[in-house]
């Protein structure tokens, strides 16, 4: 498979280098040039696969000629110690629970194969740099999966405010290969560097600078392999349609079901489950794109008002629009019924839920509730771990959650290795200073 960018089709790169220039030149973000289809590899696979065999399964035919069988199992090894968990609530409905990487949260997935596939590509005399801006524990998973591996540095940005979770054995200081830097800004700033670094070509080239931000298409590609794993998961109970309901932020999550579809899952739809920041539903019913202003909800990961997505969805929608306008349905969840729905997953499945994962499953309620004849299956993504907002889950609920030391060692605050400016040259000072 070959990767273009969503500014234009005639440039065509591999794999190994839309992960490791991150960006193309001209402005956009990389895409899959073509629609793979993977059915062979997926259609009949046993149920009882494991995620990191089915990973080494279709990585491999995904990625033909850059990624060996071999090399695709040490990948999926390397990469997965955790596994997506798809648990049957109904005839209508299962939960596909994301939440069992090292933070809790579902991007645990793209970042742990980015990092294996990453330290695999450039194994016979490579380095990278891996440069990300990074808020709440998007950096701890990016510096857990990038740990040790061999000739790769990890630069993390981080906005102004407290700092937590990383462990100082990790750090270059101290022998690791993890620098992170607090910039005195906010997290656009953040992001803005990243892009800023990677545009500097000859800057980019010296160091090998790449990002594991959602930028990079590398991070969201795998993402698609656990809608497969959800797949061959509830085909046994398969009458008709299969939907996903899937949280929606800057859409990463929503683009990567969609690139599963085009490797051939038989999925009939998805539904973008937004909360009140819902200006992206307009769009997806094909008006012209305008954003709203941000509000503040219990389910801050889908506060988002410009998602970094726009490129990669709006690439799908000239492709196909029609499909799209039939395949996606938009909902939006408020706070209100978003905590409702956590209280009656509770109460009729003992299903306990995040508010993003809540967000999901008031949609597909509804989503199901409107079509009277609806014999199809809805799987749910739950994208976040209950006890990473547990104090709002228990009191709707009405009991106490357990939190395990693994996310109580995330709230351990740490000293970044240097603070800088907001500005591309502090930054570049800063990494010339620390390798
Ligand atoms: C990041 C995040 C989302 C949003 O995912 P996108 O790919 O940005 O749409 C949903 N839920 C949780 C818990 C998240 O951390």
């Amino acid at each position: 498979m070959q990767f273009r960018s969503t500014q234009s089709n005639d440039s065509l790169v591999s794999f190994k280098d839309a992960v490791l220039r991150c960006l193309p030149s001209g402005g956009g973000l990389y895409v899959p040039a073509s629609a793979a289809d993977m059915r062979q590899f997926f259609l009949y696979m046993d149920i009882n696969t494991s995620y990191p065999e089915l990973v080494a399964t279709v990585a491999p035919g995904l990625l033909q000629g850059e990624l060996n069988p071999f090399s695709a199992s040490r990948v999926a090894e390397s990469a997965f110690d955790f596994e997506p968990e798809l648990q049957q609530l109904d005839d209508r409905l299962s939960i596909l629970n994301l939440y069992n990487g090292p933070t809790g949260v579902f991007k645990d997935f793209g970042i742990a194969f980015l990092a294996a596939v990453m330290e695999e590509l450039i194994k016979n005399n490579g380095f990278a740099m891996i440069l990300s801006a990074a808020k709440g524990d998007t950096g701890v998973s990016i510096a857990q999966a990038f740990y040790k591996r061999r000739g790769i540095i990890s630069v993390i940005l981080y906005p102004s405010g407290p700092i937590s979770g990383l462990d100082p054995a990790s750090f270059i200081q101290n022998g690791g290969n993890i620098i992170p830097i607090q910039i005195r800004g906010t997290f656009d700033d953040c992001q803005r560097l990243v892009t800023e670094a990677i545009n500097d070509r000859p800057f980019a080239e010296r160091y090998g600078i790449t990002s594991a931000n959602a930028i990079n298409v590398g991070r969201l590609l795998p993402q698609a392999f656990y809608y497969l794993y959800a797949f061959i998961k509830v085909k046994q109970y398969l009458e008709e349609d299969l939907i996903f309901s899937v949280p929606c932020g800057n859409f990463g999550n929503l683009i990567a079901g969609l690139y599963a579809w085009k490797f051939g899952i038989p999925v009939s739809g998805f539904i973008a489950a937004m909360n009140a920041n819902n200006a992206f539903g307009d769009y997806i019913k094909g008006k012209d794109y305008c954003p709203h202003p941000l509000i503040a909800t219990n389910s801050p990961a889908l506060d988002v008002s410009q998602p970094s997505n726009y490129k990669r969805l709006a690439a799908f929608y000239q492709e196909a629009p029609a499909v799209m306008r039939n395949m996606v349905y938009p909902e939006s969840v408020d706070d209100r019924a978003t905590l409702e729905a956590m209280g009656r997953a509770w109460k009729q499945h003992n299903l306990i839920l995040d508010p993003h994962g809540a967000v999901a499953y008031a949609a597909a309620e509804r989503y199901i509730k409107s079509r009277d004849d609806f014999y199809g299956h809805v799987v749910i993504l739950a994208t976040g771990h209950p006890v990473k907002q547990a104090e709002l889950v228990s009191e709707v609920i009405g009991r106490k959650l357990e939190i395990p030391e693994k996310f109580r060692k995330l709230q351990l605050k740490i000293d970044p290795a240097a603070v800088i400016a907001p500005q591309l040259d502090a930054l570049q000072g800063a990494i010339a200073s620390c390798v």
